[in-house]
């Protein structure tokens, strides 16, 4: 009987253990289910969705060459997998682990049928735990502890066929899924940023791999590409986080980048523990917080999320995000700070938000970095200290950054291009500062004194 292989934020052919498996086992028919229901609130918010077509695209033609097919379905995976079974006589299930708490439950439910091989993580989340057998809480002791399960074996290649079953069964197409937006058609940056697929995934991995000994200094400046973005890729699991780790080898000093690449493992070990860091404070305290809400607070979210705040850093970042569904991860760390301490607003707003717009959008990594910037968090900065969206910009030298993704300031010199309003240069058609920064400073610290009572 056939075995089926379920590709979840796993679509790639090389180092691919389910799929390796699968194909021992006799002829695999190769499925992606799109569940808007188990996630719940965390379904595939809209950029993903742009992202998961292309790429699903791409893994369908990569299976053709093996002779193979992708099989479409929609609906509750468990339930869909189970029928499946029942339509093609397939008894076992392969695929990849995934820490999602919807998709644990969902292995769970599945454990009669279910293979379940490792191959998202360089180490598993179990595995790197303190001496108790707890996972840690704190990145640095979880980089220390990761040292003894790195990834020994290089990745394996992709098999050169796969054996399909005597019958196919039926498959939706992806038309049918509509997942590409229409009206209106936002994602024209999109296009012309991104190539989902593994090809490319690989093909920014191979190239990254030149500048990864730069990447020390060079992956704070928004200005520059010093970063790998990778990050869809690795989400969508176009590229294994082994194959990245591996591929720097011989490269000179990565450790930098190494420890980059190792947050995602930690985040994960992290939602293990609390299945729902992404919905509730890792700190009981902030609870409490008297986080801004009303008519007044909507409309600060909203010149936020559109980059209309006048603070011209982060009204680039948030352009940037909308244009093309990514942004800098210094200027992700400025638009959250300024969202959750300069505006005072929840940082689950900000979370949310970033749900729906990044290619990248993750349930661990969003959620542990948000609770890390607002100070919410298990491991995280102190709600006090309050990064200076305008200073981080000078320091950063994000002059050609804001110029690229807020046109009205083009032509502001580098002298004021950080803070054109105090330089009195800002264009009429450019907003003024929502707040002030030392305004904002001062209600956040007063907020967070009233929350400890
Ligand atoms: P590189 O610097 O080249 O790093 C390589 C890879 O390491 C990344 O692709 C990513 O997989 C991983 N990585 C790097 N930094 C982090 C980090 N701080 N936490 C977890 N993994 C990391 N990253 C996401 O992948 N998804 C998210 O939803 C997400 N939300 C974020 C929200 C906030 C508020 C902040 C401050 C950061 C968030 N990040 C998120 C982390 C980080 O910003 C991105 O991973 C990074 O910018 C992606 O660009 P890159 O691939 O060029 O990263």
């Amino acid at each position: 009987s056939p075995t089926i292989l379920w590709f979840r934020q796993d679509l790639r052919l090389h180092d691919q253990p389910a799929l390796l498996a699968a194909a021992e086992a006799g002829p695999v028919i190769p499925v992606y289910i799109l569940d808007d229901e188990t996630p719940g609130d965390w379904r595939m918010g809209a950029a993903q969705r742009w992202w998961l077509h292309h790429s699903l695209t791409s893994l369908a033609k990569d299976l053709k060459e093996l002779d193979s097919r992708l099989i479409l379905r929609r609906g509750k995976a468990v339930e869909t997998l189970r029928a499946l079974m029942e339509e093609t006589g397939a008894t076992e299930i392969h695929a990849i682990r995934h820490y999602e708490p919807w998709w644990r439950k969902a292995e769970e439910a599945l454990d009669d049928c279910l293979r379940i091989h490792d191959g998202n993580h360089l180490a598993r989340p179990e595995l790197v735990t303190t001496g108790s057998g707890k996972p840690f809480r704190i990145y640095s002791a979880f980089w220390k502890g990761l040292q003894g399960h790195l990834p020994p074996e290089h990745p394996c290649d992709r098999p050169e066929r796969l054996e399909g079953p005597g019958h196919w069964p039926t498959s939706d197409t992806l038309a049918d899924w509509s997942l590409l937006p229409t009206k209106p058609d936002w994602s024209t940056g999109f296009d012309e940023d991104w190539i989902p697929g593994e090809a490319t995934a690989r093909e920014r991995m191979a190239d990254f791999g030149e500048k990864a000994v730069a990447y020390d200094t060079a992956r704070n400046m928004p200005s520059e590409e010093g970063s790998s973005r990778l990050s869809p890729h690795l989400h969508f699991g176009e590229v294994s986080v082994r194959a990245v780790w591996h591929s720097l080898a011989r490269r000179g000093d990565t450790e930098t980048f190494r420890k980059e690449l190792a947050w995602r493992d930690f985040t994960d070990g992290v939602v293990m523990a609390l299945p729902d860091y992404a919905d509730h404070n890792g700190r009981d305290a902030f609870d409490t917080m008297p986080w801004r809400s009303g008519a007044e607070a909507d409309k600060d979210l909203k010149a936020w999320q559109t980059g209309r705040t006048g603070y011209p850093i982060v009204d680039a970042g948030m352009r940037q995000l909308w244009t093309t569904g990514w942004m800098h991860n210094r200027v992700r760390m400025i638009t959250a700070s300024f969202l959750i301490k300069h505006l005072l607003i929840d940082w689950r707003e900000g979370e949310r938000w970033f749900w729906d717009c990044l290619v990248d959008a993750d349930y661990g990594n969003n959620a542990v970095n948000w609770q890390w910037v607002a100070g919410t968090g298990i491991d995280s900065n102190m709600f006090g200290r309050i990064m200076a969206p305008l200073s981080q910009s000078e320091k950063f030298d994000a002059g050609d950054y804001i110029r690229q993704w807020v046109p009205e300031l083009k032509h502001v010199s580098n002298a004021a291009i950080h803070d054109p309003e105090e330089a009195g240069c800002r264009p009429k058609d450019y907003p003024a500062k929502i707040i002030g920064h030392r305004e904002g400073r001062e209600r956040a610290l007063a907020a967070a004194k009233k929350m400890r009572g």
